[in-house]
């Protein structure tokens, strides 16, 4: 490398000093960060058509989607919120939006600035939406044309009973949106069994993969509707992607090609570690070390019980304790957890994430660190 200082320059701001317990970007396997290393090369190269199609059939699996269309974006998460809503909803048409936190009140201002209509379901912070009162709030608005569920509400560590809702959506034949971010790659979901109409990920999260990429799969009831919608726009217009995705092998502007194959190389690891079952089993194992560990220390788990989530835990601290100092003392040791996040916990939780690259050790090490700060912080 001959300009191995301009590397080193940045590299010595950037580079990694904590073990991550956060809520995404997290720690990705050394593997997908090898294969991102690789020399560019086009996107319509005959190697990259290949790459991406076999992504398509990998995620196809993973999601249990035969009957649905998947759909990389280049760009985060969020992109898909928007394309739901600009490729089914007319201006003006209404949306019911369910809220357990503050992913879910995103999902509010997205329907509001794209000038739809939201109707709210909400719920305090640790609660999870019950199916009797979305049941009841689609009996009240029969004229929502579609239902938004955040699966997995990363501010307060909650996983939504989704097969449950689903089929209250589906009773009322709405279309249903899942907001997936943090529980893609962490939490089940069975997209053709469940009737979703689209549900959608990031990169960052529970796969272990570097920012930029953004998965969804979509129902072919949501491309009838899109073909027909006015304007749509073109950056996220669907049909354009599934149109690519069968022709050109590709996505109608640049992917991101390293994420790409990041995602490429975990599916493989997923399939390699015996499927999917054994990986969601070993999400669920370091969840469930995280709660019991931190209600060994006295502290208690935001989420109502039944309703934890397996990729973040949101833990409530002792009263006359801050969750910023928590977070910034472990951080003095070497860990980096998330800060709280949303009106009225901020100050009263911190969060563990358990996405990404990590072992059962590095969960110990950091259980052990973190009930010496709780102690301190006490004095
Ligand atoms: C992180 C997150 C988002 C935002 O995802 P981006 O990839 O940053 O757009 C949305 N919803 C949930 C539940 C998340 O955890």
């Amino acid at each position: 490398m001959q300009f191995e200082d301009a590397y080193k320059e940045v590299y010595e701001i950037v580079k990694p000093k904590y073990k991550l317990f956060t809520a995404g970007p997290v720690a990705c396997f050394p593997e997908v960060l090898e294969i991102m290393k690789v020399q560019m090369f086009s996107h319509r190269a005959k190697e990259y058509k290949e790459i991406h199609v076999d992504t398509l059939k990998r995620l196809s699996d993973f999601l249990e989607a035969k009957n649905g269309e998947i759909i990389l974006f280049p760009s985060s998460g969020t992109a898909f919120m928007e394309a739901a809503v600009r490729n089914t909803i007319p201006r003006g048409g209404k949306v019911l939006v369910t809220i357990i936190g503050a992913f879910g009140k995103r999902f509010k201002e997205v329907v509001e600035a794209n000038g739809r209509k939201a109707i709210t379901l909400e719920y305090e912070p640790g609660k999870a939406v019950k199916p009797e009162d979305l049941d009841e709030a689609l009996k009240k608005n029969p004229d929502v044309e579609a239902v938004t569920i955040t699966y997995n509400e990363t501010s307060t560590g909650v996983l939504n009973p989704l097969p449950e809702l689903a089929k209250v959506v589906k009773e009322h034949d709405k279309l249903l949106f899942v907001d997936a971010v943090s529980a893609m790659g962490g939490a089940d979901i069975k997209f053709d069994e469940w009737g979703i109409d689209l549900v959608f990920g990031s990169s960052q999260k529970a796969f272990g993969v570097p920012p930029g990429l953004a998965v969804a799969a979509v129902s072919e009831r949501v491309f009838e509707i899109a073909e027909k919608m006015e304007e749509k726009g073109w950056y996220l217009d669907l049909p354009l992607y599934k149109k690519f995705n069968a022709t050109k092998k590709g996505t109608p502007s640049t992917p991101p090609m390293p994420q790409i194959f990041g995602l490429n190389v975990v599916l493989r690891i997923i399939e390699k570690m015996g499927g999917k079952e054994e990986w969601l089993g070993m999400y669920a194992k370091r969840s469930q070390m995280i709660r019991e560990g931190v209600k060994e220390m006295g502290l208690s788990v935001l989420a109502e019980p039944g309703y934890e989530s397996p990729t973040i835990t949101a833990v409530v601290v002792p009263e006359g304790m801050k969750g910023e100092d928590v977070y910034n003392t472990m951080r003095e040791r070497g860990f980096e957890l998330a800060k709280g996040y949303g009106a009225g916990i901020k100050e009263k939780t911190f969060r563990i994430g358990n996405m990404g690259y990590m072992t059962f050790e590095d969960i110990q090490e950091m259980l052990s660190n973190l009930r010496e700060v709780i102690e301190e912080l006490k004095d």
